[in-house]
């Protein structure tokens, strides 16, 4: 046995990065176990050009350390890729957190050995570690997902995935290249690849709503704001619905009264006249359509809010057979997640740009050449997947976890993720999920998700190692009720409406349950129910 600290953490993202310092210093040992070669998790593994954060940076960041938040410099409001990875970094060194990882490790195997009461896992290279407790931050978007196409295996040219982009540079100049999907990956890194490659083929089989991302360079004065403020800012992201505090240092708010808006009717877009909708589109953007309330909740909103959409794309895109391309038609604003973009759709009015909709011209063969769809075939060097993850439930999956009498995950999550709160599952005890399916993860600002978590797992372990305590799992009747208020929390908004197809759902994996996985009802409401829980002596939950 390699290995048996107190707490085992699989995964070295900022999960695990805050498990390690938390866990340190309420007097545990633990070891992380990571596949990659350093910490950073998505920041490590998605290098792909244009990958960039769509949550601030300062509020996109660590709050268990005021010395940290005080002496960080983010050059950007929305940081790039390159700078989180360089935070995660300073991160590590600064708590010395690397002395408690080991890399290049890949779980493969996680069973309870149920007659010791403790958890044993098994590394790709045959190594096993043991511990009492395991603590699963594997991520939610950390299993890259590559649709198995026809002829895939005969193409020679180069091959790569935004979620699994190399370390080193990748030299495109002058290249053909493919591009498959345009999801936030896609809508990001398509016009940096515009930029780089020969010509770019944009392989596109469902079009995107995307609103342009704020490009501002951070201001010093507004970050001195955020220092000088950041107790208040962390109290006021725990009261916000997705974690991200309503701070807005040095901006007006007065620039809805200046254009004849009133905050009510700020609200819900069929208030106000059609007249006033295009001028606010034109006024501010795209993004305006999405403050709106009723755009998420009612099918009559939604639709004028998509129309407002499509209209401003034709307007963007010079060639109206690309624009009509272009223009999502069969679901609405609000069902997927929403994407941020850099000249996405100005890329398209390139020459060196081809725009391929798989849904006119369906895709027919990899080839060893290129690309071949129902009418033409496409030479390319490089062919590059875009297309997604895995979500929530994939990463968990795949390290093949065994619970008691070694019953395995995959069998009591084969019609959807079962669990409790997000954090554990019944069967498993003393296993913890950071961000699990049922708890908010994905629709809340991830550093405040996952700080909630691990100081709540934290906590927990400490109250059953001070109370004599030897396993802790949820009660089963707890998983029905909680999964039964995340799915009726769910209904009636536009993520679960029968034309949306998104990775919350499981929808863009062949044959994944189709079950809505993040909790929706608030960031507020669920840590309000986890700490009763732990309050009320860890209510729902079975403790021996
Ligand atoms: P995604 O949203 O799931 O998009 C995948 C794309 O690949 C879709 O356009 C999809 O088309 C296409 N695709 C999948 N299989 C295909 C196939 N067999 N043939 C043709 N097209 C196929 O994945 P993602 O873009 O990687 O984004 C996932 C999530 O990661 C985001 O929603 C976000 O939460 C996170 N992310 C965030 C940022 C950011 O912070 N700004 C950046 C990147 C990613 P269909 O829609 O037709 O399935």
């Amino acid at each position: 046995m390699a290995d048996s600290p107190n707490v085992l953490v699989v995964g070295a993202g900022f999960a695990g990065m805050y498990a390690v310092y938390r866990f340190r210093r309420q007097g545990l040992t633990v070891k992380v176990l990571e596949a990659g070669s350093d910490v950073g998790g998505t920041w490590y593994w998605n290098r792909y050009p244009g990958a960039r954060c769509d949550v601030p940076s300062l509020e996109y960041s660590y709050s268990f350390s005021p010395e940290l938040e005080q002496e960080w410099d983010w050059p950007e409001v929305f940081s790039a890729q390159t700078d989180i990875l360089r935070y995660a970094n300073h991160v590590a060194d600064r708590f010395d957190l690397r002395r408690d990882m080991q890399f290049n490790t890949r779980v493969v195997g996680v069973e309870y050995r149920q007659d010791e009461n403790l958890w044993r896992l098994t590394t790709e290279q045959g190594e096993q570690f043991e511990a009492a407790f395991v603590v699963m931050a594997t991520g939610c978007l950390s299993v890259p997902n590559k649709p198995e196409l026809p002829g895939a295996d005969s193409f020679v040219g180069e091959v790569l995935h935004t979620g699994l982009w190399p370390k080193e540079h990748v030299d495109l100049a002058g290249k053909q290249v493919g591009i498959i999907g345009t999801g936030s990956s896609g809508v990001q890194a398509i016009p940096e690849l515009a930029k780089q490659a020969g010509h770019l083929y944009v392989f596109q089989r469902t079009p995107v709503y995307t609103v342009p991302a704020n490009r501002k360079q951070m201001r010093n004065d507004v970050q001195q704001e955020f220092r000088d403020s950041y107790r208040e800012i962390r109290r006021m992201q725990q009261r916000n619905q997705g974690g991200i505090s309503t701070f807005r240092p040095l901006q007006s708010d007065r620039r809805w009264q200046r254009e004849g808006v009133d905050r009510a009717s700020e609200k819900q877009i069929l208030k106000l006249t059609p007249g006033q909708r295009r001028n606010l589109v034109a006024t501010q953007g795209l993004a305006s359509l999405l403050a709106f309330r009723d755009v998420y909740t009612d099918p009559e909103a939604n639709d004028v809010a998509n129309e407002l959409y499509r209209e401003a794309v034709r307007g963007m895109v010079a060639d109206p057979v690309v624009a009509a391309r272009l223009l999502p038609k069969d679901y609405g604003l609000g069902c997927k997640r929403q994407v941020l973009d850099r000249d996405y759709y100005a890329t398209f009015n390139r020459d060196d740009v081809t725009l391929v909709d798989l849904q006119e011209t369906p895709l027919d063969t990899i080839t060893a050449q290129g690309l071949r769809t129902s009418d033409m075939q496409y030479e390319l060097d490089v062919l590059i997947y875009a297309t997604g993850f895995d979500a929530m439930t994939g990463a968990l999956l795949k390290a093949n976890v065994r619970g008691r009498d070694g019953r395995s995950l995959a069998d009591k999550w084969r019609y959807g993720p079962v669990a409790y709160l997000g954090l554990q599952m019944q069967g498993f005890p003393n296993l913890f999920t950071v961000t699990g399916p049922g708890s908010p993860s994905v629709l809340c600002n991830m550093l405040v998700a996952i700080e909630q978590h691990v100081n709540w797992i934290g906590d927990c372990i400490a109250h059953m190692r001070n109370n004599g305590f030897k396993s802790i799992e949820p009660l089963a009747e707890s998983e029905d009720e909680w999964i039964a208020h995340v799915n009726e929390v769910a209904q009636g908004t536009m993520y679960t409406a029968p034309s949306c197809n998104s990775w919350y759902l499981g929808a863009n994996i062949a044959g994944k349950p189709r079950i809505f996985m993040p909790y929706v009802g608030g960031y507020p409401r669920y840590r309000e129910r986890c700490e009763r829980a732990a309050a009320n002596g860890y209510e729902g939950f079975a403790l021996q």
